[in-house]
C-alpha cells in the first residue's frame, strides 16, 4: 500500500482567510508548491482533507469548491507538485442548507475523508502523516494511526498556545516546509 501525506487546506497550503469564497483571495504560501514537490519526489500520495462548512452555512458556493481547487492545481503544477486527490466535508451539525445540516462522516476529526481515499487510492494511514494547523487535523491523524504535525501558520500559533491536556501530537512546526523536513527524516 501507498503512503500519503493528508494535508488541511486552509491555513496549512494557503492564506486562511475564513471561508475563503473567490479566487481572488485564494493565495499560497510562498513554499507550499516546493514543500509539495519535495514530498511527491519522496514517494508520497498527496491528500487534501478540507473541512468546508461555510457551504453547510450558505456563506460558499458549492461550485466554488471545484473552481478553486482546479486553480490550485493550475498554480502547483508548473512547479511538479500537483495534489493527487482533494477531498472536502461540506456538512455543518447547525448549517442552514438544510441538506448538509447533519452529523456527517467526514468533518474533521471524524476519519470519513481518510477512509474514502483508503478507498479510492489505496493509501495506507498508517504510513502517512497528517499536517494541519488545528487540533482537529492532528486528531485526524491520531484516530487513524497516521503520524501528526501541527504547523504554527494560519491558527497554528494560537493553537499551540491553546494545547489541550494530553493532546498527542508528533512534531510542531513553524510552517509546512518545516514540516517536510520532519517528515523526510523520520520516515
Ligand atoms: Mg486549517
Ligand atoms: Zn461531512
Amino acid at each position: 500500500m501507498k503512503k500519503a501525506i493528508f494535508l488541511d487546506r486552509d491555513g496549512t497550503l494557503n492564506v486562511d482567510v475564513g471561508y475563503l469564497h473567490r479566487l481572488e483571495d485564494l493565495e499560497l504560501f510562498p513554499w507550499t508548491a516546493d514543500a509539495l514537490r519535495l514530498l511527491k519526489r519522496a514517494g508520497y500520495t498527496l491528500v487534501v482533507v478540507t473541512n468546508q462548512s461555510g457551504i453547510a452555512h450558505g456563506l460558499i458556493d458549492p461550485g466554488f469548491i471545484q473552481v478553486c481547487h482546479d486553480e490550485m492545481q493550475r498554480r502547483l503544477q508548473p512547479a511538479g507538485a500537483e495534489l493527487d486527490a482533494l477531498y472536502y466535508c461540506h456538512h455543518h451539525p447547525r448549517g442552514s442548507v438544510e441538506e448538509l445540516s447533519i452529523e456527517c462522516r467526514c468533518r474533521k476529526p471524524r476519519p470519513g475523508m481518510i477512509e474514502d481515499a483508503v478507498r479510492d487510492l489505496g493509501v495506507d494511514p498508517k504510513q502517512s502523516w497528517v499536517v494541519g494547523d488545528k487540533w482537529l487535523d492532528v486528531n485526524l491523524g491520531v484516530g487513524v494511526g497516521a503520524r501528526s504535525i501541527l504547523v504554527r501558520t494560519g491558527w497554528g500559533a494560537e493553537q499551540e498556545q491553546q494545547r489541550p491536556p494530553g493532546q498527542p501530537v508528533d512534531a510542531i512546526c513553524d510552517n509546512l516546509i518545516h514540516a517536510v523536513s520532519v517528515i523526510l527524516h523520520n520516515d
